[in-house]
């Protein structure tokens, strides 16, 4: 089996499973107790932190853990939430996690702003700074789409919060952003950033939300206090601890060459076959949209999945929809989205494997195309 939707989840290190042990079986200790084998707990949950922060590239600041990145989006937001006479901006290409808060705030009848997609799938910097006010309160602009893979200039965007907004606090979703592509918050005017373990090698179940001031940020829900107060609960220490163990094991840098010449393979591959078009929105290396003409994106999954192939339909919410709420947004036609598959890869897999893929992909085309015509 070759796996291309490493965009939707990754395979997790194994080596991540003596770290559970160690830290559910031995150091199993709860990390708000005072023994000192909590203590210790305590500390390494401090150093997972740090450790973080450094890969973040952030000079201040906390990290808040959680369970999905989907709630760390959730507490960004709804955490920075003000009542009053304040506008919210989201661009318009968010990942249902945040769409979704954003959606359900404008229901409540909250003022809430989209800025609309350019045709590369970055959010469009003359429409922002149009929408941007100094009544902004949020701004939550993803760092890497999780459909095209676009990338979006947090510098750019930090500069127009400090032009007309200075007090707005900006969230982004670097969900597929974080360990694959530069991150450098110190550059940027970011004041929180969402990440997610089952991403990047690490285990389900664990997430973090970088946070630069945690005073602003309201807790979801009460409870015993940990974390600061804005995350009660005991700690998901084994979670946390796997997650760190993921992080140090990924050479950034070598890995975004190599994933680079693995998308450059699978669209060499693909191209012999005039009917399939690779959409390379020039952004991060690990997602690739490509679109078989005359053929619905679904039943080319299914019939990869049983020629040993396994490729996404975006994100796991839209998978299962109709349609495609972001690549309509960049100005896909329907037809064009409808038969549109989300190929993702990862810094482990070999040139020849991708290659093989590539191959199996056209074989399978021609093959539904054959009997369609
Ligand atoms: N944000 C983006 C950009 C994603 O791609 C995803 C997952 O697909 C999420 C948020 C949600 O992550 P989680 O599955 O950890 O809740």
């Amino acid at each position: 089996m070759i796996y291309l939707d490493n965009a939707g989840t990754t395979k997790m290190f194994e080596e991540c499973l003596s770290v559970h042990k160690i830290f559910s079986c031995e150091n199993f200790f709860n990390p708000s107790a005072l023994s000192n084998e909590s203590l210790q707990v305590e500390k390494c949950i401090k150093s997972a932190e740090s450790f973080i922060l450094e890969k973040l590239g952030a000079s201040e600041g906390n990290v808040i853990f959680t369970g999905c990145a989907t709630e760390s989006n959730n507490l960004a937001i709804k955490g920075m939430f003000r009542s009053g006479d304040w506008e919210y901006v989201f661009s318009a290409g968010e990942h249902p996690s945040v769409f979704n808060v954003a959606k359900k705030m404008e229901l409540d009848g909250v003022k809430v702003k989209f800025v609309p997609l350019n045709q590369k799938g970055q959010v469009d910097l003359v429409e922002l700074e149009k929408k941007l006010t100094n009544k902004t309160r949020i701004i939550s602009i993803m760092h890497v789409s999780n459909e095209t893979g676009a990338i979006n200039d947090l510098e750019a965007i930090s500069k127009l919060k400090v032009k007309i907004c200075p007090r707005a606090i900006l969230h982004v979703d670097g969900v597929q952003g974080f360990m694959k592509i530069p991150v450098m918050l110190k550059r940027t005017l970011v004041d929180l950033y969402s990440f997610s373990g089952h991403k990047i090698h690490g285990p389900k179940g664990v997430a973090g939300l970088y946070v630069k001031k945690k005073e602003n940020l309201k807790e979801l829900f009460q409870g015993g206090g940990q974390q600061f107060g804005v995350r009660s609960g005991t700690e998901n220490v084994s979670g946390i601890m796997q997650l760190k163990k993921a992080i140090e094991l990924i050479d950034e840098k070598n890995n975004y060459e190599h994933v680079k010449l693995l998308k450059q393979k699978f669209i060499e591959g693909v191209s012999v076959e005039s009917g399939v078009e690779c959409v390379d929105f020039e952004g991060s290396p690990y997602i690739l949209n490509v679109v078989f003409n005359g053929v619905k994106g679904e039943t080319v999954l299914h019939a990869l999945n049983q020629a040993g192939v396994i490729v996404g339909l975006g994100s796991a919410c839209s998978a299962k929809k109709a349609g495609n709420r972001v690549l309509q947004e960049i100005g896909f036609s329907k037809e064009k989205i409808i038969s549109s598959v989300r190929v993702s890869f990862n810094a482990y897999q070999t040139l020849e494997e991708i290659e093989k893929s590539s191959q199996i992909v056209v074989d399978v085309y021609r093959n539904i195309r054959s009997r369609v015509s």
